[in-house]
């Protein structure tokens, strides 16, 4: 038997040509995407108003949802992390992030992740594989059915980040694709607006997403403000180091809309990389692209193998005001979710790291 087709990550008009397949009329496919990505439905059997023969069918030919939940936690500021595996028993990690007026879903690109950071712990796990479109939109749709249940709209809007494990430009087709199925207004209608793609810098998929013209926010991480420092904390640097990098968001910087900004976000590590001279050079790297730019401070969130410990509070503020008086706006990230490993830089899938915290249910496939 042919391997049965994932719908979660097909658009609209894919889901009436799949459905066209089997023999059935177009509207039944337009039913299909309503259940799935709208009602966020996860199991054909549940979507009642198609008649029972063609959701057996269904069961047959195609999975209408792949990711299974093993594990969540909940942080005492109310994040959420979800540890899931995937058909082929891969970790996926999402975290979610109520705030007042939004929530924020951080979701995962790649299991694992092949860059080699040295201040995050899910560059320990390597690459296991990069994630379909349909894994990816299937985060979305756990974390929100978690947080208000299946079919409920949710009462906030809803930001995505892709800030979870991996580097998403090393997945841009995949991750464009989710995005624009997201997008669908008659689907969980989440627009690119609303979605910030953080790379460690893969200078030419920067350049392709320049020209995409329905694209997410752009964040760059830069850890160090020096080719030398950024080597030996973020090896991708040697590939592509700062000047080629701060070119290309140069370019992509003159392709953004109006009021719209970069984003870097700089990680501050305990006598790292916190110094007022580093804070001067990373202003002056900057200014000297003529870059816009915000910059967010994410104080490190430690892990016990990382050889780091976040700056203390007076040297991260003493960093945000130099880069102020050269005209950097900056903002410091307060990290969310550190109780259960769910903040940045600390997703590394292992219960292990998590075998002593409570967790809070455990439960079962297709949820
Ligand atoms: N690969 C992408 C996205 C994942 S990391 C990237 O590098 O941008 C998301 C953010 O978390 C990055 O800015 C990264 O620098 C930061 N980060 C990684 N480990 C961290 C840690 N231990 N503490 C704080 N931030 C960390």
């Amino acid at each position: 038997m042919d391997k049965p087709v994932e719908l979660t990550g097909l658009s609209q008009p894919e889901l009436v040509s799949f459905v066209e397949t089997l023999g059935e009329r177009s509207y039944r496919g337009r039913q299909l995407f309503a259940a799935l990505q709208h009602r966020r439905l996860r199991s054909f059997d549940e979507i009642t108003d198609l008649p029972k023969e063609l959701r057996t069918r269904l069961n047959e030919a195609a999975r209408a949802a792949t990711l299974n939940v093993e594990s969540q936690y909940i942080s005492t500021d109310g994040t959420r992390r979800y540890l899931m595996k995937t058909h082929d028993g891969l970790p996926v990690e999402t975290v979610f992030i109520p705030e007042e007026r939004r929530d924020t879903i951080c979701f995962s690109s790649q299991s694992g992740c092949p860059l080699q950071c040295t201040f995050c712990l899910t560059a320990q796990l390597g690459l296991l594989r990069s994630l379909t479109a349909g894994e990816i939109v299937e985060q979305i749709v756990i974390a929100l059915n978690d947080a208000y249940g299946a079919g409920v709209k949710p009462p906030r809007g809803t930001n995505l980040v892709a800030m979870g494990a991996g580097e998403p430009l090393l997945n841009l087709d995949a991750l464009l694709k989710a995005l624009r199925v997201m997008a669908d207004p008659q689907g969980l209608h989440i627009v690119p607006n609303r979605v910030t793609v953080s790379t460690a810098g893969v200078v030419p998929r920067i350049l392709d997403l320049a020209k995409v013209s329905d694209r997410p926010h752009l964040a760059i991480s830069l850890a160090a403000p020096t080719d030398e420092l950024r080597n030996e904390l973020m090896p991708i640097n040697k590939r592509w180091p700062l000047d080629d990098l701060l070119s290309a968001c140069k370019v992509f910087e003159m392709s953004l809309k109006p009021g719209e900004r970069l984003t870097f976000e700089y990680v501050m590590l305990d006598g790292v990389n916190d110094s007022d001279v580093q804070a001067r050079q990373l202003a002056n790297l900057l200014n000297r692209h003529n870059i816009a730019a915000k910059v967010n401070l994410i104080p490190h969130n430690p892990a016990d193998p990382l050889p780091y410990r976040p700056s203390d509070e007076a040297t991260v503020d003493r960093f945000k005001s130099i880069l102020e008086s050269k005209g950097i706006h900056t903002y410091v990230r307060k990290p969310r979710g550190r109780d259960i490993f769910a903040a940045c830089g600390q997703l590394a899938a292992r219960q292990s790291t998590l075998s002593n915290l409570s967790q809070i249910t455990s439960i079962g496939a297709n949820n």
